[in-house]
């Protein structure tokens, strides 16, 4: 049988690409390597703790139109955050007056900049700024953006025109990011969408309305393909697991790809008898930590969880110190919170993390544009021969990075394959 449309990959992208197609009656082959939906979306639910556990994304950011369509229309809960900011050395707290306000006006800086230069360079450059501005800076584009600020583009990171200086808002979800992909996902239509999990894309062959795909054990053909993988796995060499061959190569994907990279995170998620953090009243917390320099709350939800997390050099360090990864978090929000290591040891009641820059099908946290990468992703999601088109958080040139990105590139894919493909 040869489907309209083939799509690689079940998380926010292929499956908000898939519901759209299959709404349109289009037959569908959804693959994807996991056993599960949701790529980089990833919630657990603990028997014995009933808020979920988020191993990927956990806010919502801003009002993302992508998102919100589907909270109100799945009627999910959403509830706002207290973004408030504080600064820690060694269990000494200071709060951050207009934390954002700080993250644009040095973004503001970056306009007139001509040549393209990486934000760490950019930053030396930037000498009337106090050393903490400097170091807030930074540690906001490498956890923020998971990006190295020695690679990350400067001028991808500037003020874009008419942006609001005002501070984002930031949601949660209360049942867990999952209950936006089990939405999308119970929108496809059985008699259209044959889901195929656990099942790993090697090769792509395709000429002018004509693909096939090998999967090892069995070949999918299809008049197109959407292709939503994430920027490490585009990147990985061929004989690695999760890496697909394009036959014909695509060289102009190859380009963009030059330009991008794939953001290192490490997120860890800490249950503990008591929380030992409230009398600071603090939200998200900031650290000159060489490890883990990021922690924030659940406020403003109550339970004794506390998230750590760790973005481009911080996440390299701390990965380096496998199999005490845990280990080395817990010193780090010691340090933070000046509590001493021997009593978070007595408090703590569980650990929960994800390694994505291991993971095969993932291989890294998400995108961000290096040095001379400013129109990489629109490059890449640019269709080839209305044959492949493309999708996912890398393709997106505006809210590059996120769950909403991710939708509203499955959506814009699967609306051209039927403006101009399946008509
Ligand atoms: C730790 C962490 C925290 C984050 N926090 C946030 C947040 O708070 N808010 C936010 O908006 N975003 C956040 N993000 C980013 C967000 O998770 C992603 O931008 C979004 O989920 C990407 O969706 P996608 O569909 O583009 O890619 P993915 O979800 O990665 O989907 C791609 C799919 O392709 C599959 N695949 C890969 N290779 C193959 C192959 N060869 N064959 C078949 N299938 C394959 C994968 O298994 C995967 O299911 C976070 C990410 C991480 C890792």
């Amino acid at each position: 049988m040869t489907f309209d449309v083939a799509v690689i990959g079940a998380g926010a992208a292929g499956l908000a690409a898939a519901r759209t197609l299959s709404g349109a009656r289009k037959r569908v082959c959804l693959i994807e390597a996991r056993q599960r939906a949701g790529g980089r979306i990833s919630t657990l639910h603990v028997p014995d703790l009933p808020i979920p556990i988020e191993l990927g994304a956990e806010f919502l950011h801003g009002e993302a139109a992508s998102t919100f369509a589907i909270v109100d229309a799945a009627a999910l809960p959403v509830y706002e955050l207290r973004t408030d900011y504080w600064y820690s050395r060694n269990g000494s707290f200071t709060h951050i007056r207009d934390f954002w306000g700080l993250i644009n006006r040095v973004r503001a800086r970056i306009g007139p900049l001509k040549q393209d230069v990486s934000f760490a360079e950019f930053m030396r450059t930037q000498r009337a700024l106090s050393p903490r501005t400097r170091q807030l800076a930074c540690n906001f584009v490498e956890g923020y953006h998971a990006a190295h600020a020695d690679r990350i583009s400067a001028l991808a990171l500037r003020m874009a025109d008419g942006e609001q200086e005002g501070e984002p808002k930031q949601y949660r979800l209360a049942s867990g990011y999952d209950s936006i992909i089990e939405w999308m996902r119970a929108g496809l239509d059985p008699e259209h969408v044959d889901l195929r999990f656990g099942s790993v894309v090697k090769r792509v062959q395709w000429s002018k309305g004509n693909v096939e795909i090998d999967c090892g054990t069995f070949t999918v053909r299809a008049r197109a393909a959407i292709i939503t993988i994430p920027i490490g796995v585009w990147k990985a060499p061929a004989e690695q697991d999760g890496a697909i061959v394009f036959d014909p190569p695509l060289r102009e994907k190859e380009k963009a790809l030059a330009r991008l990279e794939a953001g290192h995170v490490v997120r860890i998620t800490f249950r503990f008898r008591e929380r030992f953090w409230e009398k600071h009243r603090a939200v998200f917390i900031q650290t000159r930590d060489r490890f883990m320099p990021t922690f924030w709350t659940t406020a403003p939800m109550r339970a004794p969880i506390l998230i750590g997390w760790a973005g481009g050099h911080c996440a390299d360090a701390l990965l380096a110190e496998r199999p005490s990864i845990i280990d080395r978090a817990l010193d780090s929000m010691s340090r933070a919170f000046g509590v001493p290591r021997r009593r978070l040891d007595a408090l703590l009641a569980g650990t929960w993390m994800h390694d994505w820059q291991s993971d095969p099908y993932s291989r890294g946290a998400y995108s961000y544009a290096a040095v001379g990468g400013s129109g990489a992703h629109d490059l890449l999601a640019k269709p080839v021969k209305n044959t492949l088109f493309f999708a996912g958080e890398a393709t997106s040139s505006n809210e590059t990075g996120t769950v909403s990105g991710a939708i509203a590139t499955g959506y814009r894919a699967a609306g051209k394959l039927l403006r101009g493909v399946l008509t």
